[in-house]
C-alpha cells in the first residue's frame, strides 16, 4: 500500500523562528496521526532548526532543491550530503519555479535525482506543463518527456525510491486547482510512462502527488482518484492549521 504523503512547499518564506512556531503547531495538531506521512521544506536557513524541532516525531523535513555536486567551487549551492547531515529525508527536484527562473532542466533535474538518491534522500520530481502547452494539446508531449528525460535510465530499485509530483503550472499559486479528473487523467499518464521505464510492480509502488493551488475544499476530490498518493502544498501549507485541515482530509 502506498501511504499518502502531504508534503509543505514553504518556498522563500519564514525566518527561523516562524518556521518553529509553524511546524511546532503542525507537530502538536499531528500527534497520532498515522495514515498520512508529513513533509515539510522549509528554506536552506531554516532546515536545521526544523529538524531540531520535529526530533521524536514523525513529521519528515526536506530541501527545496540541491545542487548534484557533493562538495567543490560551486558557490551558493547546497548539497545532498549537506541536507542528509541536517535532518533532510526528502528533497524537491526540478519544481517549476527552479525550471522557469532557475534554469533547471530534465537533464539537470535527473542529475539532482540521482545526486538526492546516492546521498540518502528521497527526491520529489516535479513535472507539470504550462498553460499554453494545455491549451496547445502538447500536455502529454511536454510530461512525458519530462517524466523520461530526469527519470530514464534509472533501476527498478532507484524508481522505488522516488515520488513525482504533477504539477501543472497554471494551477501553481493561481487559485485554479486541477480538477480531480484532469488530475487523474495526468497521473494515470505518468504511471503508465513509469510503467514502461520499468514494469508494472515498480510503476504501482510509486507515489504521485498532485501540486498546484490545494486547499482544504479541494483536496478531499483530489485525494479519491486512485492514482493520487497525496499533495505538494505551497501557500495552503504556510499556516499550520489550513495545513493540518488537509492533511486529514
Ligand atoms: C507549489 O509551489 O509546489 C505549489 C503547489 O504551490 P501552491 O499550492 O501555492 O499552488
Amino acid at each position: 500500500m502506498r501511504r499518502p504523503l502531504f508534503a509543505g512547499n514553504w518556498k522563500l518564506n519564514l525566518l527561523k523562528a516562524g518556521a518553529i512556531d509553524l511546524v511546532s503547531a503542525l507537530r502538536k495538531g499531528l500527534e497520532g496521526e498515522k495514515r498520512a506521512e508529513v513533509l515539510v521544506c522549509p528554506t536552506f536557513t531554516a532546515i536545521g532548526a526544523v529538524a531540531e524541532a520535529v526530533k521524536g516525531s514523525e513529521i519528515a523535513v526536506g530541501g527545496q532543491d540541491l545542487y548534484w555536486q557533493d562538495s567543490g567551487a560551486f558557490t551558493g549551492e547546497v548539497s545532498g550530503p549537506m541536507l542528509a547531515d541536517l535532518g533532510c529525508r526528502y528533497v524537491i527536484v526540478g519544481h517549476s519555479e527552479r525550471r522557469q527562473f532557475f534554469g533547471d532542466t530534465d537533464e539537470t533535474v535527473g542529475k539532482k535525482l540521482r545526486a538526492a538518491q546516492k546521498s540518502g534522500l528521497e527526491p520529489i520530481v516535479c513535472v507539470g506543463e504550462r498553460l499554453d502547452e494545455r491549451e496547445r494539446g502538447v500536455m502529454r508531449e511536454v510530461v512525458g518527456r519530462q517524466v523520461d528525460g530526469a527519470l530514464g535510465g534509472l533501476t527498478k530499485d532507484e524508481l522505488k525510491r522516488l515520488t513525482v509530483a504533477y504539477e501543472p503550472v497554471w494551477a501553481i499559486g493561481t487559485g485554479k486547482v486541477a480538477s480531480p479528473e484532469q488530475a487523474q487523467e495526468v497521473h494515470a499518464f505518468i504511471r503508465e510512462r513509469l510503467r514502461g521505464l520499468s514494469d508494472e510492480t515498480t510503476a504501482r509502488e510509486v507515489r504521485i502527488l498532485y501540486g498546484g493551488s490545494v486547499n482544504p475544499e479541494n483536496v478531499r476530490g483530489l485525494m479519491e482518484k486512485p492514482d493520487v498518493n497525496g499533495a505538494l502544498v505551497g501557500g495552503a501549507s504556510l499556516k499550520a492549521e489550513t495545513f493540518l485541515k488537509i492533511v486529514r482530509s
